[in-house]
């Protein structure tokens, strides 16, 4: 039987059929959870050979599991990245990068306005260990510039960022990367390598909260970083094997059953949000929109040129301050009022005391992470009923 060629397939044929595998021991087309602790061996010297890498195979699942390797191929394959590595967390992923990249009295430049868990990692836990979280205005590209010195070892970048949908240009922080010969690291969580594949513009590692976009149904918790095969090896001997901050089977099988949609989902994300970007751009009790695909988007320029699509995360100003954006929240039927995003289901949430409480009242203002700022995850319902209820709730907001 002649094989597709799945190397001229489009994307979203790649996230049906992925690299083409199925699974090597079975024959099975969906990968199984391989629900197991442990691996027997063939022999004693078997063992020893597995143990001392002369030979590959499975030896103990927090070292390596098939189900975690499918899950990981299939990302890696997504993005167009070499080799990935799983986790049980973004935030484990996050991390364990940071520290596999720095040592103790180096330093690392990033982006300010970062997912409120990473701004608490960088500002509050870093420090303790001497290492030295720069957080620029990295819309300002002088500023990445800037803030290199002889121990800086990486550039960190969220784009779009968290909550307020700035977007940086990854292939001008990759020249400043390579001018100073580090590696450009950059989150993808909110755009999936569906519409944004940062490795071809010049990044050298990505990172995921799969928890998200990639999971898909908020029913698990993950991360996983894309980059060379060489140091993902690394990644795994030293800091996934002695960290231990794993990702369980099931919960690789839930993200490669996830990626399989991950192409409509994340175009009735998209086509979802447009319709309720628009509508609230034009409601009267409602000031500002930050959705990147309104050309009133001030980057929206950069994000058109290195984004094939703009998601389906919005972010707006209530008028009427913080207790006109708490009556929306506590007034929407349809939308939950809940953390995370990237669901199926429409979410709500006020980023200035839940995701992003972790940042000072003086840094929030700075970011124009405003009191009144509302930020929405549009999940994939029918968009007439999220508007009915955005306007049931907006009309009970006294102005
Ligand atoms: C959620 C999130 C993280 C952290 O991931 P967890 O899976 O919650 O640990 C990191 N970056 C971004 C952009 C996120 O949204």
């Amino acid at each position: 039987m002649s094989k597709f060629n799945i190397n001229k397939a489009r994307f979203a044929t790649l996230c049906v059929h992925g690299s083409g595998g199925v699974d090597p021991a079975t024959g099975a087309l969906g990968i199984p959870i391989y629900q197991s602790s442990t691996f027997a061996f063939k022999s004693a010297e078997d063992g020893a050979a597995l143990f001392l890498g002369e030979k590959e195979g499975y030896v103990y699942t927090r070292l390596g599991n098939p189900t975690q390797a499918a899950f990981e191929r299939e990302m890696a394959f997504l993005e167009g990245g070499e080799a990935a590595l799983a986790f049980g967390s973004g935030m484990a992923a996050i991390s364990s990068l940071i520290f596999a990249l720095c040592r103790s009295g180096d330093n690392f430049v990033s982006s300010d306005t970062l997912y409120g868990g990473t701004h608490n990692l960088f500002a509050d836990r870093l420090p303790k260990y001497d290492i030295d979280a720069r957080e620029i205005n990295a819309l300002d590209l002088s500023n990445i510039e800037n803030a290199i010195d002889e121990r800086t070892r990486l550039i960190y970048i969220e784009t779009p960022a968290n909550p307020t949908l700035a977007i940086i240009d990854i292939e001008k922080c990759s020249k400043i990367a390579k001018k100073h010969h580090i590696p450009l690291v950059i989150d993808n969580t909110f755009s999936t390598p569906y519409f944004q594949k940062p490795l071809q513009l010049g990044a050298n590692i990505i990172v995921h909260s799969a928890t998200k976009y990639i999971g898909g149904h908020g029913d698990t918790v993950a991360g996983i970083i894309i980059g060379k095969k060489e140091f993902m090896n690394e990644l795994r001997a030293e800091y996934l094997r002695d960290f231990g901050g794993i990702i369980s089977p099931l919960n690789a099988w839930l993200l490669v059953r996830g990626l399989k949609t991950l192409a409509v989902r994340m175009e009735r994300h998209q086509e979802n949000a447009f319709q309720l970007a628009k509508y609230l751009s034009f409601h009267p009790k409602v000031e500002n929109v930050w959705y990147p695909g309104l050309s009133t988007h001030p980057h929206h320029d950069i994000a058109k040129k290195q984004m094939s699509g703009y998601g389906g995360m919005i972010s707006f100003e209530v008028k009427g301050g913080r207790k006109a954006g708490e009556k929306l929240m506590n007034s929407v039927k349809l939308f939950t009022l809940a953390v995370s995003l990237g669901d199926v289901d429409s979410l709500i949430e006020h980023p200035a005391s839940m995701t992003h409480s972790t940042y000072s009242a003086e840094d929030l203002k700075k970011l124009g992470i405003t009191e009144n700022l509302v930020r929405i995850s549009v999940g994939i319902e029918d968009p007439s009923d999220l508007i009915e209820d955005l306007s049931q709730a907006l009309k009970l907001i006294k102005s």
